[in-house]
């Protein structure tokens, strides 16, 4: 079983983003949110667990008091595959010394919310870190020695350059890190920024297809997914997993989980969350939910293989996948590869995979 909580707090809103989180937090919302998380993880069996992913939200906001009670809470609820992955969220700001000892103490991966290495830039994407705050803590992640270390950045962003974007890879390179994910900016709707922010759609298509050069000649990190780059061994097994299909348990508010056949999705509303409300469920059919799974996971290099798909939950005939990539194919020239036992994405094919994944929802 995959896990995922959801730790729907932060120290207030970046521009762009429209995630479910509460900014400002007092601790008093802190306590009430481990509380009612404690009695939701005893309400149910917990199956072993293969990986936990810690996410938000800000997870790290948390206090190390409360941090570590929240990694207790887990570690009691759940039981640990021998190489249960666990992965937690981190903004730079909110991490000290006391809060690194305890998150190397229980997680395998931090994944840090850098977004840039230049202030100015994450001035403009509303990210309140300090050069100096944003220094300390990468720093202190690297003398922790953690088994994956991820970088988040966001590229695309008005009056960045090639030259610049490249420069970020220069302050990675002094990093052992062996995750990066690069994330176009693309404001939400409901987001400070808002839907309709100026984005330079050229500019950010660009940025993506250097950012595989630089990941690989400055990082040694390769491309295994649209936005993810990893060493051999570094990619996240969690979001793997949730890509091919794997079962999902979520916790916290609006918080998703995904049992083979439905998606569950919690109440997306603090208030109504510590009170008790259902999650809500996604009946939609099985072959609805087949398609989506397979159009997710060809965001990832590697695609599909016959055997990987066996694996997928009430998967359909192979057979079937491969009449529908041959018809894409067949309207799309040099996107998709298929073999006997593959089906994936060519570069170009990733670059349009929203379109493809359009047709494949159909
Ligand atoms: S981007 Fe992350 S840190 Fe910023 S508001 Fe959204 S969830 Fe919080």
């Amino acid at each position: 079983m995959n896990y995922y909580f959801h730790i729907p707090f932060c120290r207030q809103k970046c521009a762009y983003c429209a995630f479910y989180s509460l900014p400002h937090p007092e601790n008093a919302q802190f306590d009430a949110y481990l509380t009612h998380l404690e009695k939701t993880l005893s309400a149910t069996a917990n199956p072993c667990a293969e990986t936990i992913y810690l996410g938000g939200g800000t997870p790290t906001l948390l206090d190390a008091p409360r941090l570590k009670k929240l990694f207790d809470l887990i570690r009691q609820a759940i039981p640990l595959a021998e190489n249960c992955e666990i992965s937690i969220e981190a903004n730079p700001e909110t991490l000290d010394e006391e809060k690194i000892f305890l998150i190397r103490d229980f997680a395998t991966r931090i994944s840090v919310g850098v977004q840039s290495f230049f202030a100015e830039k994450r001035t403009r994407l509303g990210r309140v870190c300090s050069d100096g705050a944003l220094q300390r803590a990468l720093k202190l992640i690297s003398e922790a020695k953690f088994p994956h270390f991820n970088c988040d950045l966001i590229y695309g962003v008005p009056g960045e350059s090639k030259a610049s974007w490249a420069h970020e890879f220069d302050f990675l390179a002094d990093l052992p890190v062996d995750h990066l994910s690069c994330y176009a900016l693309t404001p939400e709707e409901g987001s400070r920024l808002g839907g309709n922010y100026p984005v330079d759609d050229d500019l950010a298509d660009d940025l993506w297809e250097l950012t595989a050069t630089f990941a690989r000649e400055k990082l040694g990190l390769t491309r295994y997914e649209i936005s993810n780059y990893a060493k051999p061994g570094g990619e996240c097994r969690h979001n793997v997993n949730v890509w091919r299909g794997g079962l999902l348990r979520g916790y916290g508010p609006a918080a998703s989980g995904f049992d083979g056949v439905d998606r569950m999705t919690q109440v997306g509303d603090f208030a109504a969350w510590l009170a008790g409300a259902p999650a809500e469920l996604d009946h939609i059919s099985i072959t609805e939910r087949l398609n989506e799974i397979f159009a997710v996971n060809l965001r990832t290099t590697g695609g599909w293989t016959r055997e990987m798909w066996t694996r997928v939950p009430h998967a359909d005939a192979w057979i079937l996948r491969q009449n529908r990539a041959r018809d894409l194919q067949n309207r799309y020239s040099g996107v998709i590869l298929i073999t006997e036992q593959k089906i994936a994405l060519s570069e170009k094919g990733l670059r349009y995979w929203n379109t493809i994944a359009e047709e494949l929802l159909e």
